[in-house]
């Protein structure tokens, strides 16, 4: 596959992501917890299926917490300056998620789809093009 690598990191540098895949799904998230770590109405994720494969580069610090469905998710976040990096799933491991913002170039997530839009805020309106989910769908 050509394409260039997806790199990113948290705000002030510490904590740094690369990977030579290309993502499996990209999302925007309207579940509580989403809602709660971004401050606003939806997350908004690149999942890539390798997680092995993600060269991460700093010390990022963590904490867990249950999704919506029950599974618990592992944050992984820039001690230094607080930015969430990526997230791992501990009934899928090797799936790795990234905050589409965090990537040096945020023009290339694509959003498929719309998670958990039962969620939803009505003052968080969403592509209506995209396919949505009203929970997660099974991967
Ligand atoms: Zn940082
Ligand atoms: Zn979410």
């Amino acid at each position: 596959m050509a394409h260039q690598p997806y790199t990113g990191g948290c705000a002030c540098g510490a904590v740094r992501y690369t990977t030579p895949h290309a993502p499996i799904f990209q999302n925007h998230c309207q579940c509580r917890d989403c809602q709660r770590r971004s401050g606003t109405g939806h997350g908004s994720w690149l999942t890539f299926a390798d997680s092995a494969d993600m060269a991460i580069t700093g010390e990022a610090a963590h904490w867990e917490v249950a999704a919506d469905n029950g599974n618990m998710k592992r944050h992984a976040f820039c001690p230094v300056c607080g930015t969430p990096v990526y997230l791992r799933f501990a009934n899928a491991p090797q799936f790795i998620a990234v905050p589409a913002a965090s990537l040096d170039e945020p023009r290339r997530f694509e959003p498929q789809a719309l998670t958990f839009r039962v969620r939803g805020l009505p003052w968080d309106s969403i592509d209506p093009a995209l396919q949505a989910f009203e929970r997660m769908p099974t991967a």
